[in-house]
């Protein structure tokens, strides 16, 4: 049949639209903008709506201004300083900003830090950062360096891993057990040694999320020091908690209030509520940071010192948070993590008066809830928090199911992340289907495969969905 196919065509009415996407080779012709807009759009369809992704640490809303500046920004690359130098200064202004949220002693205008794409690369460096000072006190010391290690609780998030892996760098695990559901201090330190580079402490564990405790950590290090002339040191892995603390709990000393935190990172993207990818790590001081991880620019009218694993990257994550800094001010952000942390306890509190569900903690220190299956329910019961999971992705909904880390592995666990663009009556809707939800299964009269495979201790092969923390 003749057909125009061309820019006159509707897009439905074009051959395009009557080919296969492209898998494996580019195609050999041009698609009209229109369809191939289409096409591509089309594919994103059956996704879930971002907002709906409770499983996700990461801003899913910003308002239309924000979306604005960030869209206006897209074609801009970090890096090009020289073209794009205000870029660059609102970038060290957003570093000084969050240097000060944690309360840094630096005394420098422009504080010592780094941009990154998210908590991964922030972390990467501030282990590196650790590593290189080892290694200097290693050498002037005339000792060996070729064995690192780093202390971490199990409850780590897989970035971790990856530092250990790249790096060659020994990771020590503190496990998680019932009753130590945070960094075990006494375990921690009984794993530090002259080799080891830092105790990472997490503001925000994304398995649990629960905070370790810092200060103490810092009171225990603080004695092992003086009693054995090592200088173990922290870095606070605060990708959640470093736009938590701040806001509502300025009291809480996690930060560089305490002696032995020298660096701190966190994810701009969380609950710095700016859109992914955007990282952040600060030193206490221009002297933790070795000389060697930087190059020194001086357009600011001062000497600046650049740090970071990726070379090109996006500028409109600067603008982002720059803006949200601005827009919201101290008690806007004051504000909006209340109203998360609200209904994070709401939702808590909904939880633990449904009969099945008991919740992992009694705390929440951020706007995380996890729960599980009571013990004894999970017994009689003919399915798990899997087959729920998937009830709930019915709705729309992304709530990850997943197993703890090892020595608690056993553990299935449930997690909502509120998140700002969660709203009580959101909150409300979530609660209705997951309480209608649990009554279907609860009518069911065979036991479901995942209940099954739960039975004979057989892991689960699913489509791993992959939400933020889980390790692969
Ligand atoms: C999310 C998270 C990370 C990784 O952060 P990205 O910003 O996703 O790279 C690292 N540590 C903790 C504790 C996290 O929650």
């Amino acid at each position: 049949m003749y057909r125009m196919g061309d820019a006159k065509s509707e897009a439905f009415g074009t051959n395009a639209m009557l080919q296969p996407a492209p898998v494996e080779k580019i195609p050999q012709g041009p698609t009209i903008p229109s369809v191939a807009y289409q096409m591509v759009k089309d594919e994103t369809y059956a996704q879930i709506e971002p907002r709906l992704n409770l499983g996700t640490f990461v801003t899913t809303y910003m308002d239309d201004y924000a979306t604005k500046l960030m869209n206006e920004a897209i074609n801009v690359n970090y890096i090009d300083e020289t073209e794009y130098p205000r870029v660059a200064v609102m970038c060290q202004k957003c570093i000084n900003i969050v240097a000060n949220l944690w309360n840094t002693p630096e005394q420098n205008k422009w504080k010592a830090g780094a941009l990154a794409i998210g908590s991964s690369e922030a972390c990467m460096l501030g282990g590196i950062a650790a590593w290189k000072r080892w290694i200097e006190r290693r050498k002037k010391a005339g000792k060996p360096y070729d064995k690192p290690n780093f202390v971490i609780s199990a409850g780590y998030q897989v970035v971790w891993e990856k530092f250990a892996t790249l790096w060659n760098i020994e990771m020590r695990q503190v496990p998680l057990s019932t009753e130590h559901v945070t960094l075990d201090i006494e375990q921690a330190l009984k794993m530090c040694d002259e080799n080891t580079i830092c105790v990472v402490a997490i503001q925000g564990v994304t398995w649990t999320g629960l905070n370790d405790d810092v200060e103490a950590l810092d009171a225990a290090l603080e004695k092992y020091n003086k009693e054995t002339g090592n200088e173990v040191c922290i870095h606070v892995d605060a990708a959640t908690g470093g736009y938590i603390l701040p806001f509502l709990f300025p009291e809480k000393k996690w930060d560089f209030r305490l002696k032995w935190v020298l660096s701190i990172s966190t994810s701009g993207h969380k609950f710095g509520l700016v859109y992914p990818g955007l990282g952040w790590v600060v030193w206490k001081d221009k002297k933790y940071l070795p000389s060697d991880m930087s190059f020194t620019v001086d357009y600011l009218g001062a000497e600046v010192t650049q740090v970071g694993l990726n070379y090109s990257r996006p500028a409109a994550q600067i603008l982002g948070q720059y803006y949200q800094f601005i827009r919201l001010g101290f008690e806007g952000y004051k504000e909006v993590q209340y109203n998360s942390l609200q209904i994070a306890l709401y939702l808590h509190d909904q939880i633990a008066k449904m009969p099945e569900f008991v919740n992992y903690s009694d705390e929440v220190p951020n706007p995380i809830v996890v729960w599980r299956m009571k013990p004894e329910v999970q017994k009689s019961a003919k399915w798990t928090l899997y087959d729920l999971q998937d009830k709930l992705a019915q709705h729309g909904w992304m709530v990850p199911a997943y197993a703890m880390p090892v020595n608690i592995e056993n553990m299935v666990v449930m997690r909502v992340l509120c998140k700002q663009g969660f709203s009580r009556d959101m909150c409300d809707q979530l609660i209705n289907d997951i309480k209608s939800a649990v009554e279907e299964l609860n009518a069911l009269e065979y036991p479901t495969t995942t209940r099954i495979a739960m039975e004979k201790n057989v892991p689960l092969k699913r489509k791993s969905f992959n939400h933020t923390g889980s390790k692969k």
